[in-house]
């Protein structure tokens, strides 16, 4: 210290009054810039406080408004069936067509949680019972006074060009039209977005699996929560990407990320401008642009796009909870469904299924997926819907013996029936059918 202030001195020609001045002035100096910096680190301190507050207060609120939705969806729910009017019916893409549904009697409509579904029941011209089908809503929960769904015309099995296109599908795309009213029972479905948790989500659809997922998506947009949303979409082509402007209104939320994936591009298509990644969606693309696996995965699309992208998330280390799917058909995706069904019917003689209103007593088939097939194998008239345990339509009264579930039914049956379409039997069994 003693040379730096001789140094000093020196420099200043040897006058210590001069070298005394400017010491304080560095001094003061010194002691100024320290109390700004230790008064901006208050301030900075005291305005994360009030953000982490204010976020406290925001996610009470919304925790407020979806506990008063969810009170206004029981009150204004209904049983049965509802009449509702086509007031609009937009070409999506090919084969793909959305409709805006009203409830004819104008009155208002219970707020569903994104992800669920409703169920039509249709009365098809020519068939002599309705026909009853499952349709996810496409769009976001906040939309008051209408529900949309989204609906893919379903084409013959690539291999049975000779048997008819979906019933159901081929109705609503080449015969509702605007001003149609059609039967539709009330949203219902586990698989949904909880909108009172804040953990990032990554969104999985292929196809016209997409419908549950925009609407998740939509809800998370439109209710200003901060959450991360990475939404991955898979189609072939831009001739297949449906419901284009709600993904590009999403893209523009600064937490929303749109990955857009086209395995077959058309050549007029560009990267970057119509779709982000040539190819499938597939868990290699997930690990090279998410910043690590610790996310809830939402998936829906076909069997195979779905078993793909489950077995990929676990081997990356995914746990399962964290991993909820949609299927729209009969598909199964987890591993853990097959074993609880596997042991009965594998080990000793097969089971006997005895259909006794028709008076056939067969032993079961373990090559075939669920009741609902071996019946029609049979002969055995039983009526079904969704193929997926949803719709209710296939429920058969159980005269004794007992069943196993390949999925937890959407709503379970009455003690003493079973949804046919997601069981097998777990030894003899006496059906009504
Ligand atoms: C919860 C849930 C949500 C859903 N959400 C949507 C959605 O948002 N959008 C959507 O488009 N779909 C959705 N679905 C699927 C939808 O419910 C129907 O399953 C789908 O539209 C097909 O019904 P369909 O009556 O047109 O076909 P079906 O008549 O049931 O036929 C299904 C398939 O079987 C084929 N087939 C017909 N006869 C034979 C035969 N003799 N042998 C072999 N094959 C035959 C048909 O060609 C067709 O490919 C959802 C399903 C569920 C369970």
């Amino acid at each position: 210290m003693q040379t730096i202030i001789q140094q000093v001195q020196s420099a200043l020609g040897g006058e210590p009054g001069l070298v005394l001045g400017y010491l304080l002035l560095g001094l003061l100096f010194v002691q100024v810039v320290l109390s700004a910096t230790s008064a901006a680190r208050r301030l900075a301190h005291e305005r994360e406080q009030q953000r982490l507050a204010r976020e406290r207060l925001q996610n009470l609120v919304r925790a407020a408004q979806a506990t008063c939705r969810e009170a206004e969806e029981i009150t204004l729910g209904w049983n049965g069936v509802r009449k509702f009017t086509v007031a609009e019916k937009i070409r999506e893409c090919e084969d793909v067509f959305s409709f805006r549904l009203v409830p004819h009697d104008r009155k208002p409509l219970p707020a569903f949680k994104p992800g669920q579904y409703l169920t039509f029941s249709l009365e098809i011209p020519g068939r002599d019972k309705p026909v009853v089908r499952c349709y996810s809503l496409s769009d976001s929960p906040g939309q008051s006074g209408h529900y949309r769904v989204t609906i893919k015309r379903e084409p013959p099995p690539p291999d049975r060009a000779e048997v008819p296109p979906g019933v159901a599908s081929s109705y609503f795309a080449g015969n509702v039209k605007a001003g149609d009213i059609l039967n539709v029972k009330a949203p219902t479905g586990h698989f949904y977005l909880d909108m009172n948790k804040v953990t990032p989500i990554v969104l999985l659809a292929g196809g016209v699996g997409v419908t549950p997922m925009l609407s998740m998506a939509k809800a998370v947009a439109e209710s200003g929560s901060k959450r991360e949303v990475w939404f991955f979409f898979g189609c072939r082509s831009g001739a297949e990407h449906m419901l284009r402007a709600d993904m590009e209104a999403l893209a523009k939320y600064s937490n929303i990320r749109v990955e857009v994936c086209y395995s077959r591009p058309a050549p007029n298509e560009v990267q970057g401008r119509d779709y982000q990644h040539v190819g499938r969606v597939t868990v290699e693309l997930l690990k090279k642009l998410l910043p690590a696996n610790n996310f809830e995965y939402f998936m829906c699309g076909n069997g195979a796009f779905m078993k793909t992208l489950n077995d990929g998330l676990e081997a990356w280390g995914v746990p399962e909870k964290d991993i909820h799917y949609e299927a729209f058909g009969p598909a199964t995706v987890k591993k853990t469904a097959a074993p609880a069904i596997a042991a009965p019917v594998g080990s000793g003689p097969a089971p006997k299924i005895t259909f006794a209103k028709s008076g056939k007593s067969v032993d079961w088939n373990p090559a075939l997926a669920n009741l609902l097939d071996f019946a029609r194998e049979q002969g055995v008239r039983i009526d079904s819907g969704c193929c997926a345990g949803s719709c209710g339509s296939c429920v058969v009264a159980i005269k004794s013996g007992g069943v196993d579930y390949l999925k937890a039914p959407d709503a379970p049956p009455e003690d003493g029936s079973c949804l046919t379409c997601i069981c097998k039997p777990k030894g003899d069994l006496v059906l009504d059918a």
